[in-house]
């Protein structure tokens, strides 16, 4: 079962088509891994299926219901969340009252201490939680922003380069973090340059190219095809 349809979506900004008649679809419980060289439309696809861009053509399903006219409130009521591409943790306050701030409207009282807690020990942040957010290392930061994307309890999570800046530990551990969220259920849409990284994590890679889907597969098949070595590896033939 599909969670999320994207169907014939195209994103024009003035006379760029960022998006060109994209068909996505996301599968319910699976690890999806979005590829392709800069510029190619990824994030700004990622923000069509929040709904932080309305489409210039095309719709949007999510849960089999169209979404496309919805607000980004809206989605995310149904189960969506974003960790975008620039990094948003409030620098300024502690870690502690970061995922506070992102728990605020789902649970309240005791139950927030307990989330807050269950929270940080996931993100390996527990013995940080009063530090300020800006004091972390890049990759905490980057840990501490999937936790508030997190705490929404989503059913779909969206990672837009979720390990840009980390050490390949930190890689690592941060694909091991996403494998555990999948494995209670939760449906992730990444995007990633870090071919280890997509290899450890992904069930199914789509590549973008220009606005436009180029391959769609394993990973396997995705380096396997000539076509995108090309385009995204970087590899020249003699032509
Ligand atoms: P990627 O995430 O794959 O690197 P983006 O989705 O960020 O690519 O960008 C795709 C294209 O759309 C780029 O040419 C970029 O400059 C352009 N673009 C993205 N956002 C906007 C915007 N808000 N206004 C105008 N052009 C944009
Ligand atoms: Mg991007």
């Amino acid at each position: 079962m599909s969670l999320v349809e994207v169907k014939g979506v195209t994103k024009r900004f003035g006379g760029l088509t960022a998006v060109s008649d994209v068909d996505l679809s996301v599968k319910a419980g699976e690890v999806h891994c979005l590829i392709g060289p800069n510029g190619a439309g990824k994030s700004t696809l990622f923000k069509l299926i929040v709904g932080l861009f309305p489409p210039t053509a095309g719709s949007i399903l999510f849960d089999s219901v169209d979404v496309t006219a919805e607000r980004p409130f809206a989605r995310v009521q149904r189960g969506m969340s974003i960790k975008m591409q620039a990094p948003s943790v409030f620098k300024e306050l502690p870690v502690q009252q970061n995922i506070q701030i992102a728990l605020q409207d789902r649970v309240s009282g005791a139950e927030r201490a307990l989330e807050e807690q269950r929270l940080l020990e996931l993100l390996g942040l527990a013995a940080d939680a009063e530090k300020m957010a800006g004091a972390l290392s890049h990759g905490q930061q980057q840990w501490l922003e999937i936790g508030m994307a997190l705490a929404l309890r989503p059913q779909l999570l969206l990672l837009d380069e979720p390990t840009a800046g980390m050490s390949p530990e930190e890689t690592y551990k941060t694909g091991e973090l996403i494998k555990s969220f999948n494995a209670e259920g939760m449906t992730v849409l990444v995007v990633e340059h870090d071919m280890a990284f997509v290899r450890q994590i992904a069930q199914r890679v789509t590549v973008l190219h220009l606005g436009k889907i180029f391959a769609r597969g394993s990973l396997d098949e995705i380096l396997n095809d000539e076509q995108v070595a090309e385009i995204y590896l970087g590899k020249t033939h003699a032509h």
